[in-house]
Order: structure tokens, then C-alpha cells, then sequence
């Protein structure tokens, strides 16, 4: 994989970030993800009433992730001379959108970051899925 895809893929995932796809219809606690490139890990970041952040609660978020590409399996490249995977431009992976429902625990302070184990899409073909992090935002 070339430098100059990686850079592609990068600007392409902040470019997607920054889209916030999920405005339809403005649901309260549901926000974006952290568009901080310098977080390898997907965050979502969660706003939540004060008191549903004491109370615990379940949520249902929608994450953008990568997954392995599924047209040239994560390799970047179809057929025998290397062509360039057009799916995937190359990178291995593509951007799925995923819904997950989350059980939020009592005792939630602002600040606070979750981690779900293995929900944080493959950043990178081939390797073990990433953790997925939702980062607490307590309303005041
Ligand atoms: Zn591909």
C-alpha cells in the first residue's frame, strides 16, 4: 500500500466524518464521531440528560467503521496482475455504517469513555478488529 492511498483514505474518512450523516431525525444523545485523526480507534462521542447518565440507559448509535473489503477481500488488488481493487481504491477496507444498541451503566460522569471490545470496525485489512470508544457527555 502506497503512502499517498493511505493519505486518500485519511482524507476521505475526515471528509465523511465531517458529513455527519446521521442528521434525519436529530435524535438527543446521538452525535458524530470524533473527527480527531490522531485517534486511531473510531469514538462516538454520546451526549446524555444528567439524569439518564445516573440512571444507566441503552442506546441504539450508528458508527461509521471499516471493514474488510468484500470485492477483493481486504487485499487492495483483483485478479492475477495486481489491478488496483476499484471498491476499495486499494486500501483493503471501506467504510460500513453499523447500528449498535448499547447498555449504558449507572453512575456516568462527563468525560467518561466506554469501550465496546471489537466493535471498532478493521482499520486495517487483515488485522484484528479495533475497539469501538463512546466517549460520555453529560448535558448540564
Ligand atoms: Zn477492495
Amino acid at each position: 500500500m502506497s503512502s499517498s492511498l493511505e493519505e486518500l483514505t485519511n482524507i476521505l474518512d475526515r471528509v465523511l466524518a465531517s458529513l455527519d450523516p446521521w442528521t434525519d431525525p436529530p435524535r438527543p444523545g446521538l452525535s458524530s464521531i470524533d473527527p480527531n485523526p490522531a485517534e486511531s480507534s473510531p469514538t462516538v462521542v454520546l451526549a446524555l440528560p444528567r439524569s439518564e447518565a445516573l440512571a444507566g440507559t441503552q442506546r441504539v448509535i450508528r458508527v461509521t467503521v471499516k471493514a474488510a473489503c468484500t470485492r477483493c477481500g481486504g487485499s487492495g488488488t483483483v485478479g492475477g496482475r495486481g489491478r488496483t481493487c476499484r471498491r476499495c481504491n486499494g486500501a483493503g477496507t471501506v467504510a460500513v455504517e453499523r447500528q449498535l444498541r448499547v447498555r449504558l451503566p449507572p453512575g456516568l460522569s462527563d468525560g467518561t469513555k466506554l469501550r465496546i471490545d471489537g466493535e471498532g470496525g478493521v482499520p486495517t485489512a487483515g488485522e484484528a478488529p479495533a475497539d469501538l470508544f463512546i466517549l460520555i457527555q453529560v448535558e448540564p
